[in-house]
């Protein structure tokens, strides 16, 4: 291994990154470093813009007369071709509505839908629990429908496709250990067997750069409140291979998906290509943010974007097993570059302790029951030497044994 560098090189990396002046879009409280962007992406001026222009002219003004003169109809479509560029979706295949989980209810019914004669949906027991969650409310209500998970059913995902499965419904990036997943075998894999495949990339969007047209996905579903930087509860993207267009049923089959919204019709027809994935109204507002957020995602480069995340993220581990060596801390991200996200955990008995005493240091990461700390690096506004800065407290915590205060072990409802 090569020797740690010391701060006058850190300093020098965050002076040659190419992605430093990103820094200054965003709206960061001085004093804090935010390793919580995997979580909910930090506010940028961008998005306060596109927000106070949408309150105060379009709807404040404007009203009604908005939704044709300010785009806000077309605006879930418009969005999800701007994300799709950072996914490697081809326009007219992505679509911003909903949220996640309410999007994986649809592509798991609209594959099952595309595969008749078969029952199964495989997925993970390690994945985000809503993914599960999801599939066994689909489960429930398709009769002889069942659900076949990694870990529990067999070790490898591989072993449990075969013939009889309809659905392969996998995260890219693992949200505990931010293990990597191979999109492009896997995805063959399961046509090999003629199954489809749903990928989660709520924690690939915006953190590291993925190819859907190129590895021949079917589905995919992501959050645009985490790397993508779009606000609160900003509405979420699904994406369906133009191959499948003509063929996708949709489950929540409401007005917006319909043909002729405005012809006010008896009945459902259903939309042309992505557009049936839409169901309501939109929640404009969040659109609006994430409209910003998104104007800064048009310069980003998302080679350089890959480069730097890993470049914080080996930095990151390098530092904490030398600096906090022997305080109980083992890693569970991949250390091999290649099979790691853009985030960093470690598991610790004390986890939950340890990063409430961060926190109060203005350190925010996250925990991840039983036993897990989060941190998530985001390129666009983390520096390495935040990363530096975040283990000499990070040491300091474990050595002083500061975690051990009394008022740490509180729990809150949001961890
Ligand atoms: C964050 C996350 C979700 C969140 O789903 P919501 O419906 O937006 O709450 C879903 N899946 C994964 C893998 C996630 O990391």
């Amino acid at each position: 291994m090569t020797a740690l560098p010391d701060f006058t090189r850190i300093e020098a990396m965050d002076a040659a990154d190419g992605l430093r002046s990103m820094r200054e879009r965003f709206i960061l409280p001085s004093g804090l470093i935010y390793l919580d962007g995997n979580s909910l992406g930090v506010a940028s001026h961008a998005a306060f813009a596109e927000l106070q222009k949408a309150a105060t002219e379009e709807w404040g003004q404007n009203l009604i007369r908005s939704w044709n003169t300010a785009g806000w109809f077309d605006m879930p479509l418009a969005l999800g071709d701007r994300v799709g560029r950072l996914i490697g979706a081809a326009a007219g295949q992505t679509v911003v509505c909903d949220t996640t989980s309410i999007n994986i209810y649809k592509a798991l019914h609209a594959a099952m839908a595309l595969r008749p004669d078969r029952s199964v949906i495989v997925s993970e027991g390690g994945s985000f629990p809503t993914d599960i969650y999801m599939a066994e409310g689909v489960v429930s209500t398709r009769p002889g429908a069942s659900l076949r998970l990694e870990g529990v059913d067999a070790p490898s995902i591989e072993d449990l496709i075969d013939g009889t499965v309809a659905v392969v419904l996998v995260n890219h990036v693992n949200y505990k250990s931010g293990e990597l997943r191979d999109m492009a075998a896997l995805t063959r894999k399961a046509h090999e067997h003629g199954a489809l495949v749903i990928w989660d990339l709520c924690h690939t969007a915006g953190a590291l750069p993925v190819d859907l047209d190129g590895a021949n996905v079917d589905f995919a579903v992501g959050c645009t409140y985490k790397y993508l930087n779009g606000g609160p509860g900003a509405p979420a993207f699904i994406y369906a291979a133009e191959r499948h267009h003509g063929d996708i049923s949709q489950p929540l089959s409401g007005w917006w998906g319909h043909a002729r919204p405005f012809a006010f019709e008896k009945h459902y027809a259903a939309g042309e290509g992505i557009r049936r994935f839409l169901c309501g109204t939109q929640p404009i507002l969040s659109l609006r943010a994430l409209k910003g957020a998104l104007d800064i995602w048009d310069e980003v480069d998302m080679a350089a974007l890959r480069e730097k995340s890993l470049g914080l993220t080996d930095l990151f581990i390098a530092l904490v097993e030398e600096k906090c060596a022997g305080h109980g801390l083992e890693l569970e991200s991949p250390r091999d570059r290649a099979k790691r996200g853009s985030q960093v955990s470690f598991s610790h008995p004390n986890a939950y302790e340890i990063m409430q005493a961060l926190i109060a240091r203005g350190v925010i990461g996250d925990f991840r029951a039983p036993s897990t700390l989060r941190f998530g690096f985001t390129p666009l506004y983390v520096r390495y030497a935040d990363v530096w800065q975040a283990v000499v407290i990070l040491e300091d915590i474990l050595r002083t044994g500061a975690w051990q205060d009394a008022r740490f072990a509180v729990r809150a409802a949001v961890t």
